[in-house]
Order: structure tokens, then sequence, then C-alpha cells
């Protein structure tokens, strides 16, 4: 059972194939004839020959140009939201409650991480990708794994499918598989019962742990 069947080192050589490739494209174009635009940009300056030595673009057209270009401003990660929602809040504000809920049941509920024996830094691993939404916060989808396990389950799914299979059996690992490659996406009032059975979720395990 493989869900990715490419190796590590076929996706090395992959990588290593596609930069000779970009190379020799930037190679080749840095003696190709100018671009179109800058082709149609000599036309409409007039008969302007370029001078010798310069840098083969005509003083009209060097002269033309009067703002430096403009920087392209950084991208800033989006604010994150950390408050309880109400019905009626953004969906990807209810989304972030519901990650924030499902991290918070897992750190009560897992103590070792999934696929090794660590017990520190542990985080939120899917099995089945975040971007599969419709297991995104299944809680049999997710468990405690540690950063390098966590790393390493995008080229090496199979150990973490190995470990549910063990704990949850091939019917279940089935069931989670078909869930997860369900088409279309979820809408806002099953994110809004999602929210509110991971918070009743929440609420019990609290419960548990206090009384234990
Ligand atoms: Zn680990």
């Amino acid at each position: 059972m493989s869900l990715n069947p490419k190796t590590y080192e076929e996706s090395l050589e992959r990588a290593a194939r596609y930069a000779e490739k970009r190379k020799a494209k930037l190679a080749e174009r840095q003696h190709s004839k100018p671009r179109f635009g800058r082709f149609r940009a000599l036309q409409t300056a007039g008969d302007v020959l370029p001078p010798e030595g310069g840098n083969g673009i005509p003083d009209a057209l060097n002269a033309s140009r009067t703002k430096p270009h403009r920087r392209r401003r950084p991208l800033r990660p989006r604010r994150y939201n950390t408050n309880p929602t109400v019905d009626g809040d953004s969906l990807r504000a209810v989304k972030d409650e519901c990650d924030t809920l499902v991290r918070s049941v897992i750190a009560l509920r897992d103590e070792q991480c999934v696929t090794c024996p660590a017990r520190e830094e542990l985080h939120v691993g899917h099995l089945f990708r975040r971007g599969h939404e419709h297991v995104r916060y299944d809680l049999r989808n997710v468990s405690a794994q540690c950063d390098p396990c966590n790393s390493r389950h995008n080229e090496h799914p199979e150990f973490y499918i190995e470990r549910f299979v063990m704990t949850h059996g091939e019917q279940a690992y089935a069931d989670l598989r078909a869930e997860a490659h369900k088409r279309g996406k979820l809408s806002y009032v099953e994110m809004l019962a999602i929210r509110d059975e991971l918070r009743q979720t929440l609420v019990e395990m609290t419960a548990n742990a206090a009384s234990r």
C-alpha cells in the first residue's frame, strides 16, 4: 500500500534534472533577441541609433524611465484568529478556532510522537495532509508528532500509515482514506458543527484529565 510511489532518490534526481533544464534555458535566453516589449519600444522610439559602447538601448528610451522600479511589498503572514468564534464570524476565523481546538485535544490525548518514542516538542501530525479538508479536523486523522517525523511524512508516509493500521485496523484506514478523498469543500454550517463537536470533546477531556 503506497500513497506516494516516488522514492526519495527519485525525487532528488528529478530536482537535479529540473535545475539542469532551467540553467540551459536561462543561458539560451541571454543570447536570444530582445523580448517583444523592448523590441516594440525600440521601434516606437524612432530611429535613434544606440550609442557606441552604450547598453544597446537608445538614450531616448533610457530617459523615458523616470521612476525607479517599484519594489514588491514582502508577503506578511495573515493574522491568525485566537479568539473563540460566534456564529456569523468568517469561515476563516472558524477554521482557525478548529485548528486550535484540535491542537488542544491532541495535547491532552497524546503523550508521545505517533511514529517514534519522542515525548518533547510535539506538534499536530496529519495522516492525510491538512489540505484534505474533510479529515483535517477529524481526530482519527491527527496525532501528536515530533518535527523530524512530521517532515519525513511527506516522502515516507508508510511509517504513520503502518502505525495507524496497527492501532485501528485496515478497515478504519480504508474508511478514513475514502473520507479524505471526498469531493468538495466543507460548508460553513458543517464547519460550525465540527467546531461545536470539538469544543464539547475538549470540555469532556479536560474534565477527565482533572478528575484523574
Ligand atoms: Zn517522532
